[in-house]
């Protein structure tokens, strides 16, 4: 199928799911995940109407930055090294994988412009598997705060990237433990600190991530292909 048959595929299957849920699919944004796609095909679903891509790899990111600029939003959805902190504030609007307080102070203190914070989305681990990033659920709101009394960043959500298991219904408590903090962060008012944006749901779980109440969803391969 085509980029924008899949697109259309996927605003449809949104559409059907927040239905179930009483939802509506305006809340839903979609994060287009071009890693290993060409810049041509990234312009082609902004031409379907997508706002925000997702890269995961800095020079990656950059290459096609340089051809395309601000065509989108530009997310960085992978694991950022403190080394690449400030090439990566050239290229992307949004860090959805801040982790760390050590990350938090990287990029507030590389930020050129403190009056334009940066967007980050503090990366948790929900699922527990080792070989992912993010901070552990019971260390998340300790961060956030942490995060909150730095200047040139704007905690706006939390993203988390669920277990990798065959059924997207057995990955449905990681979403949930993400709704629940957000819940306790709100509830806690911490200044400065918004939670506007809950990014969780992949290809292959986006459904059960909105049925979680996901507002944001990283999509790649239901957009672009197999990788
Ligand atoms: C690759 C990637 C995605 C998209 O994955 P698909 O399964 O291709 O939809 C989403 N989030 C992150 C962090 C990724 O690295």
């Amino acid at each position: 199928m085509s980029i924008p048959e899949n697109i259309r595929e996927i605003q449809r299957r949104i559409r059907q799911t927040c239905e179930k849920v009483g939802r509506s699919p305006e809340e839903i944004e979609i994060v287009a995940v071009s890693k290993t796609f060409s810049p041509e095909k990234i312009q082609e679903a902004v031409q379907c109407g997508i706002r925000h891509i997702g890269e995961n790899r800095v020079q990656e990111a950059w290459a096609k930055f340089q051809q395309l600029g601000n065509i989108a939003r530009w997310h960085l959805v992978g694991h950022l090294q403190t080394n690449k902190v400030k090439k990566a504030l050239q290229i992307f609007q949004t860090i959805q994988s801040v982790d760390t307080l050590y990350l938090g102070k990287e990029i507030s203190k590389r930020v050129e412009d403190p009056g334009k914070p940066v967007e980050i989305l503090v990366q948790v681990n929900t699922s527990g598997e080792k070989t992912k990033f993010g901070v552990s659920p019971e260390r998340a709101i300790e961060l956030v705060k942490e995060l909150s009394l730095l200047s040139g960043i704007k905690v706006l959500g939390l993203m988390t990237i669920g277990a990798f298991l065959p059924d997207p219904e057995e990955v449905r408590p990681c979403f949930r433990i993400l709704k629940e903090l957000k819940e306790e962060i709100l509830e806690q008012g911490i200044e400065g600190v918004e939670m506007k944006y809950l990014s969780m749901g992949m290809t292959d779980d986006f459904e059960v991530a909105i049925e979680e109440g996901a507002n944001m969803i990283r999509i790649g391969r239901a957009i672009f292909g197999e990788r």
